[in-house]
């Protein structure tokens, strides 16, 4: 799904799977609901694992730091939709200013 050499960002995946190895607790995340920990669609992949920590873990005075990150990338024909999407979010303020 990764161009060689281009690190895989958060804007490739469609959920992410995130493991605590200390307590085994385990959730799919949206990317839009790990906006709030700081993550974006430019941040690699690679840097979640440091980014998040296991909240249950947390509450029990523990670290939380050992969480596992899987991803689930987005299919080829999803990555068509969303640029069509795009595209038609780029050409609504046109339409709208040729209107005006
Ligand atoms: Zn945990």
């Amino acid at each position: 799904m990764t161009l060689p050499g281009k690190e895989a960002t958060i804007a490739d995946v469609v959920s992410i799977a995130v493991e605590c190895i200390d307590c085994g607790r385990n959730r799919w995340w949206k990317p839009a609901e790990l906006r709030r920990h700081g993550v974006s669609g430019q941040t690699p992949l690679v840097t979640l694992s440091e980014r998040l920590v296991c909240k249950s873990c947390r509450a029990d005075g523990l670290p939380g730091r050992a969480v596992a990150i899987q991803a689930a990338f987005i299919e080829e024909h999803e990555r068509r939709r969303i640029d069509a999407q795009r595209r038609a979010e780029r050409e609504a303020p046109l339409k709208r200013s040729r209107r005006a």
